[in-house]
């Protein structure tokens, strides 16, 4: 049998890439979109190795859980194309209105439990503005801080002034998630109610009061590579400390539930292209992970992810915690993050405590 000759050129690319990244040089636009274009599963696999590499450099072998809890329910005004809880769409998920404080601390005994580093009130609404509601999204945080059991984070829409960001941080909140969804491009695909400007002020007016940013996005709602990149590249942008990466899981009634799933090894990519564009991030896989990735989704941590949300997601299942905790074990990783900290913001060293690594980190240049 005649040997096949192996063409090693996009290995040799993918390596030079991946060593100036630990270096602390940051891949540009063009190298990162030729990542996110790779198809083989040969380089697909060389790409994660490194990405691996990058997230053990910059992160060590801890491991960041956040779980949510379903704040208030259903009937948004919004018409976000994946969302179940949009009124705009008939889904059958559930309606309530704003949660009283005994679920909240439940959600809070349970995470700290599980090694979960912080739970997050999630709220189906457009928007949060000064007037009760606030005082009451208010007591909860403050509960949840006093309580002492996790890190009290929220996700609680569109922010229109800077006293309500700022009313947010003197309750005790540490970290607001809003994501971009996608591309600047692709985000009126996504939604119309609302302008993807509306999500790049509220993040604005989150860094202004001092608290950190979980900004990310959604995979598999019809958008290019491209946009992929485009969102990672406005992420990096905007400072975020957490990039939740989500996989569209298709809810019927919604404008995307006839979508395409994407293929596993799409997924790593861009998990993997992510982590080489923010290497210090915390790169959290979130909704979608049990139902897209199925058997491989242990395959995360070697494609660069650092964070997972655990527990239940919004509206849909995900595996039980015990499970996840079991996964991450098994691959020598370490879910107690005993720091509460965001570890993008260390300069030297990932953190680790290794002295050959404290050492590696002083050439390390925070971007
Ligand atoms: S704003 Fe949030 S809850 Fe409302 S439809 Fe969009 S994603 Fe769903």
């Amino acid at each position: 049998m005649k040997a096949r000759t192996v063409d090693t050129t996009n290995h040799t690319r993918i390596a030079v890439l991946g060593q100036r990244v630990l270096g602390g040089t940051p891949v540009t636009r063009d190298e990162a979109n030729w990542l996110f274009n790779l198809e083989t599963s040969a380089d697909i696999l060389d790409l994660l190795a490194w990405a691996n590499r990058i997230r053990e450099h910059f992160k060590g072998n801890k491991i960041h859980l956040c779980s949510i809890v379903n704040a208030k329910a259903g009937a948004c005004s919004e018409n976000c194309s994946f969302c179940s809880q949009s009124a705009h769409y008939q889904t059958g998920s559930p309606k309530y209105g704003f949660i009283d404080p005994e679920p909240v601390a439940e959600a809070a005994n349970e995470a700290n439990q599980n090694h979960v580093t912080a739970v997050g009130l999630v709220a189906a609404w457009k928007g949060l503005n000064e007037g009760p509601l606030l005082d009451e999204v208010c007591d909860r945080i403050r509960e949840l801080k006093a309580g002492g059991k996790t890190r009290p984070d929220a996700s609680l829409g569109i922010i229109k002034s800077q006293e309500v960001a700022n009313r947010l941080k003197e309750a005790g909140l540490e970290c607001y998630g809003h994501n971009l969804e996608s591309s600047r491009r692709f985000f009126p695909q996504t939604c119309t109610t609302h302008r993807f400007e509306d999500r790049l002020a509220t993040l604005g007016y989150l860094k202004k009061a001092g608290l950190k940013i979980c900004s990310g996005g959604i995979i598999g709602m019809g958008e290019t590579r491209a946009d992929r990149c485009d969102l990672a590249f406005e992420l990096k942008a905007i400072g975020a400390n957490v990039v939740p990466l989500n996989i569209l899981n298709p809810i019927p009634g919604t404008p995307f539930a006839k979508n395409e799933p994407l293929a596993v090894m799409e997924i790593l990519k861009t998990i993997a292209c992510f982590r080489f564009i923010l290497p210090r991030q915390e790169i959290m896989v979130a909704g979608g992970r049990t139902v897209n990735l199925r058997d491989a989704q242990s395959m995360i941590f070697m494609a660069g992810a650092s964070a997972m949300m655990v527990g239940n997601y919004l509206t849909t299942l995900n595996q039980p915690v015990e499970k996840d905790l079991q996964m991450i074990k098994d691959l020598g990783l370490d879910p107690n993050w005993d720091r509460h900290d965001f570890s993008d913001q260390i300069e030297d060293g990932c953190g680790c405590g290794s002295v050959a690594c404290e050492a590696e980190g002083e050439l390390v240049v925070a971007k």
